[in-house]
């Protein structure tokens, strides 16, 4: 009799443990409710104005904005995402392809570190200086992969390019005045007192036909080679712009007082691959 009490106890306990387990929220969730009071107002926001850019420590302001020029402007155009260049020439089709550009080979060298001629350096940020305008340079170094997808002619093999010795540019704000920067370019050597009276660093105008594949006759002295592409003359796939540009080219190296002539190691070999 007693075993059969305490069945009965154990089976009415059993029962009594089926209530909600302790963390149940489902007869806690309650919906809440957004109340806005009648004069409520969003806020006003006051309306934006440009904000004037502040000069870094580096920048002098006499360039307005342009920055000044270093031999990192000078580096290769290259660019893995250019497309394949073909040329269909005597029913023969080549295919061309850019280099990596300056993640994939160096400037060329000197002395084994990157070097650019200081006297394009100099008459850039002289043409800066005294324009207030931005000298845009489309095509400096070009490594001999990028030189034969840009132009893969026989007579373009031999580019000062290729030596970094030569600069293709046009000047913002000037893009149709482009001798007024050549003549920025003769005042140059007429001001700098290092050239002053010095008979070999006036300017000549090149008279032989040869090799000459712009319509106005170029300029040189001593130090450098001035040629005037107009607006349709030497286009190639880094002067694609629509404007007339100016191509400098070394002709004396004033460091190692020698002339600059176009030497296949320097063009093709002078340069690191990384
Ligand atoms: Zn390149």
């Amino acid at each position: 009799m007693k075993n059969w009490i305490l069945f009965l106890l154990l089976i009415l306990m059993g029962c009594s443990s089926k209530s909600p387990p302790p963390n149940s929220q489902s007869k806690s969730v309650k919906g809440e409710y957004i109340s806005r009071l009648h004069n409520d107002t969003q806020f006003q926001v006051d309306p934006m104005l440009p904000v004037k850019k502040t000069a870094y420590p580096w920048d002098d302001g006499s360039r307005g904005s342009s920055s000044k020029i270093t031999k990192d402007f000078f580096r290769c155009k290259g660019s893995i995402l250019n497309p394949v260049h073909i040329v269909t020439k005597e029913k023969e089709t080549a295919r061309y392809y850019d280099c990596g550009g300056s993640q994939k080979h160096s400037l060329p060298l000197r002395d084994n570190k990157e070097f650019a001629y200081q006297i394009m350096i100099d008459l850039l940020n002289y043409i800066q200086d005294v324009t207030g305008k931005r000298v845009v340079i489309t095509c400096g170094h070009c490594c001999p992969d990028h030189n034969l997808y840009l132009d893969p002619s026989s007579s373009n093999q031999t580019s000062k390019h290729l030596m970094g010795a030569e600069v293709d540019f046009y000047v913002q704000g000037m893009e149709q005045q482009p001798e007024k920067v050549i003549d920025l370019i003769f005042a140059y050597y007429t001001q700098m007192p290092k050239y002053k009276g010095l008979k070999d660093y006036q300017f000549i105008r090149y008279e032989k036909d040869d090799k000459i594949n712009v319509t106005t006759k170029p300029w040189y002295n001593k130090e450098i080679f001035v040629k005037l592409y107009k607006k349709n003359e030497g286009r190639d796939l880094d002067n694609r712009h629509p404007y007339p540009y100016i191509s400098l080219q070394v002709r004396y190296d004033d460091e190692l007082k020698e002339k600059v002539n176009f030497s296949w190691k320097q063009a093709y070999e002078n340069y690191h691959r990384y």
